[in-house]
């Protein structure tokens, strides 16, 4: 099941999207039966089904805070030239940095070096905390794309990241949140333009979204709608005023942004 949020006309709602086409792409045969209120648990429609073509897709999750992960993949550990991390590493991003499709990521004058990290993000369904390894599925709501978006000059300035990742658009989420996936195995990519910048799969990770998952929640109650940032595979790079860049995850979809100077 694939779960959007979307406008239309003066509202606002989440709805459960079907009919897309062979590639995984709208067309006017696509529909959304809108959902009654939020997304989490059984999904309770309220009756009406809508065409997908007249909507403006959203961030299909407002979380209340995004864990990030560092160097959870080993190329692109390399390229950083950072060692592995024994343990998860964890960052925060603010819930202000949350954009969704077709929005604008706008670089601020703070940096002259913004990179894209494209990753899986896992969009939490339940409070939870303490979730062992084996009971991580049932705290699960879905796996969405993400663009973990970094200052890097800032990053590399500051000892934390919290500056460096948290501008204001530098979390693109979308398109949708796919609820029935494997996250184990999936093609990761990133185009900037036509340009192939990544090209990882989560089989890579160092550690594994089922871990993440596990190991945040003994660190801090997860809420329904919080986003685990996975990690990005090797490739990251700069964008710039004027791109487009795709992150693009097999089996969920592709979230496809804008760049602007600020
Ligand atoms: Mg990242």
């Amino acid at each position: 099941m694939r779960i959007c949020r979307f406008s239309h006309g003066e509202e606002v709602s989440f709805g459960v999207l079907d009919n897309l086409d062979d590639q995984g792409e709208i067309t006017d045969n696509s529909i959304i039966a809108i959902l009654k209120g939020h997304p989490f648990g059984e999904p309770d429609p309220d009756g009406r089904v809508i065409a997908a073509s007249a909507v403006k897709l959203l961030a299909p999750i407002l979380p209340s805070k995004i864990i990030g992960i560092g160097k959870n993949y080993a190329d692109h550990a390399a390229e950083m030239k950072s060692e592995l991390p024994a343990e998860p590493l964890m960052f925060l991003k603010p819930s202000t940095a949350v954009i969704g499709p077709g929005e604008v990521i706008t670089l601020p004058n703070q940096s002259s070096m913004v990179h894209h990290e494209a990753e899986l993000a896992v969009v939490i369904g339940r409070f939870c905390k303490d979730v062992p390894r084996d009971r991580v599925s049932e705290v699960i709501l879905g796996f969405t794309c993400a663009n973990d978006v970094s200052a890097r000059d800032v990053q590399e300035s500051d000892v934390q990241w919290s500056r460096a990742k948290g501008f204001d658009t530098f979390c693109p989420l979308g398109p949708w949140i796919e609820t029935d996936l494997d996250p184990s195995d999936l093609a990761v990519t990133a185009y900037v333009g036509d340009d192939l910048r990544q090209s990882g799969n989560t089989k890579n990770m160092i550690f594994s979204a089922v871990d993440l998952v596990s190991f945040v929640s003994h660190q801090m109650t997860l809420l329904p709608g919080d986003v685990i940032l996975t990690g990005t595979p090797a490739g990251v790079g700069p964008i710039v005023s004027g791109d487009e860049v795709e992150v693009a995850i097999e089996g969920i979809g592709s979230l496809v942004n804008t760049v602007q100077r600020a």
